[in-house]
């Protein structure tokens, strides 16, 4: 059984659209659905036919902002850029993606590893920390070079000077005192 959902014009809301119409570098509406963008897009071949930056766009435009912000596919999109350059109206649909995640990452719509990940950065300035066990397994099993240590001060300044850390709650969620 297929489930559709029908929307009325008059419950249209264009709240969303309009946060982003303030400082796209594009118009959004001139989005005709035509779909090449999903259909260029890796992740929507490779990843799950649910990615589409096609439908991202289309449920901005019909002010469905919960299933945009509340949708985890807005964090797969591996900013390739493919979908912009294929685009024949020039919409950028990773420019939406981004200020999307910034939105979501405002009122903490966050994918639940995305914390922890933030986390390492802010503490050991990678994605994941490196210790000498990784690096041993590095040189053994894949004959690669010890990583150097990321000089994590810096990197943690320069997030917080770019309100990294505000934008994924590091210090409410780490306990750090402000
Ligand atoms: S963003 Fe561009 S490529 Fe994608 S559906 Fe809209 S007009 Fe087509
Ligand atoms: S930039 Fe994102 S949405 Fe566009 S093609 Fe690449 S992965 Fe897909």
């Amino acid at each position: 059984m297929t489930t559709e959902k029908v929307v009325r014009l008059s419950d249209v809301d264009l709240r969303l659209a309009e946060e982003f119409i303030e400082d796209l570098t594009f118009d959004l509406f001139a989005c005709y659905q035509c779909g090449t963008c999903t259909g260029s897009c890796p992740v929507a071949r490779f990843g799950g036919e649910e990615f589409s930056p096609r439908n991202i766009i289309r449920l901005i435009m019909m002010g469905d902002r919960d299933a945009v912000l509340h949708n985890s596919l807005i964090w797969l999109c591996t900013s390739c850029y493919v979908c912009e350059e294929r685009c024949p109206q020039d919409v950028k649909p990773p420019e939406i993606i981004v200020k999307l995640r910034n939105i979501a990452s405002k009122e903490d719509i966050l994918p639940d590893a995305w914390p922890d990940i933030a986390a390492n950065i802010l503490t050991f300035g990678l994605m994941n920390e490196v210790g000498e066990y990784e690096n041993k397994i590095r040189q053994t099993r894949f004959k690669l070079p010890e990583l150097p240590t990321p000089d994590s001060d810096t990197i943690k300044k320069l997030a917080e000077k770019i309100k990294f850390d505000v934008l994924v709650h590091f210090k409410e969620k780490s306990g750090e005192k402000e």
